[in-house]
């Protein structure tokens, strides 16, 4: 759905277009623009290097959004009459979806790393209060409700961690493609969001509270189920191989 363009313009690209969610572009030294260099009917689009900041890049505004660890926050970045040399091009003209999702795959993996770890933190701490405090006569975790919570979120760490395992393998094979990427990316973003939300509840009010890290990594986890593509995008384009798939062994 890239709406940015970027035309010939003398020896270099003048580009055009807003983008919203940048993570980071506030403070940046530098950015990727990627830009639709090719006829609307087809994916074509250049990445381009970028010194920023640049009198053509106008931060509009920060979103306030409901995670805050990302230095800079998320911009709404409007790109006006903005012209790059030829030489500013990143690689080849019009590779530049292809080079996003060789990027992504091993990027979405260091996310679902860095989110287990989060996951983890927030189940230690609310294994802990389970095993510490008393409702009702005895210790929460002995209160079926709760200590199967815990044992869901055993469960559902141990998964993600399987997962990430394999998909690491995959890319030290030098064999990672997008399609176990983002398999991944599914399973492991909606079982740590499964796991930080069983943390807040076992924890009752004070999960909710700051007095503890459960609170600001259940809100965390929540934007990771969207940032580089939504569950429901990631299973559209398994589909989609599933189709080809089929598809090919049939004529075959
Ligand atoms: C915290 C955060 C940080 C981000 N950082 C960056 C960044 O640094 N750089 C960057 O480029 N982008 C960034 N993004 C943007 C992010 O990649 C998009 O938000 C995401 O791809 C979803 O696009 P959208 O918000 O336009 O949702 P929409 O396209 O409006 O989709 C809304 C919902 O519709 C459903 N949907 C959409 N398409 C399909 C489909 N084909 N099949 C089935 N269901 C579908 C999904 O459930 C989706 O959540 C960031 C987003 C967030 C939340």
């Amino acid at each position: 759905m890239l709406q940015t363009t970027a035309e010939r313009h003398g020896k270099g690209w003048l580009i055009n277009g807003t983008k919203a969610f940048i993570t980071g572009a506030q403070g940046a030294s530098v950015g990727i623009v990627m830009a639709r260099t090719g006829p609307t009917d087809k994916i074509q689009s250049t990445m381009f290097l970028v010194d920023l900041p640049h009198p053509s890049i106008r931060i509009e505004r920060i979103l306030d959004t409901i995670d805050s660890s990302m230095p800079g926050g998320h911009a709404i970045v409007a790109i006006e009459a903005l012209w790059v040399p030829d030489d500013q091009v990143l690689g080849e003209v019009h590779e530049g979806f292809r080079y996003a999702q060789v990027r992504l795959a091993p990027a979405r993996l260091s996310h679902c790393m860095r989110w287990h770890g989060a996951a983890t933190r927030a189940h230690e701490i609310a294994t802990d209060y389970a095993t510490t405090r008393k409702a009702f006569g005895k210790l929460l975790v002995d209160h079926e409700g709760v200590g199967f919570m815990l044992a869901e979120n055993a469960i559902d760490l141990k998964q993600a961690e399987l997962m990430i395992d394999w998909c690491a393998s995959v890319l030290d094979g030098g064999m990672l493609g997008t399609i176990e990427s983002s398999m991944a990316k599914v399973a492991v973003s909606d079982a740590l969001f499964r796991v930080a939300d069983r943390c807040v509840q076992v924890m009752g009010g004070t999960g909710v509270s700051r007095d503890t890290v459960v609170e600001q990594i259940f809100r965390e986890i929540r934007a990771f189920r969207i940032y580089d593509g939504p569950t429901e995008v990631h299973k559209w384009s398994i589909a989609k191989q599933i189709k080809r798939q089929a598809l090919d062994g049939a004529t075959k």
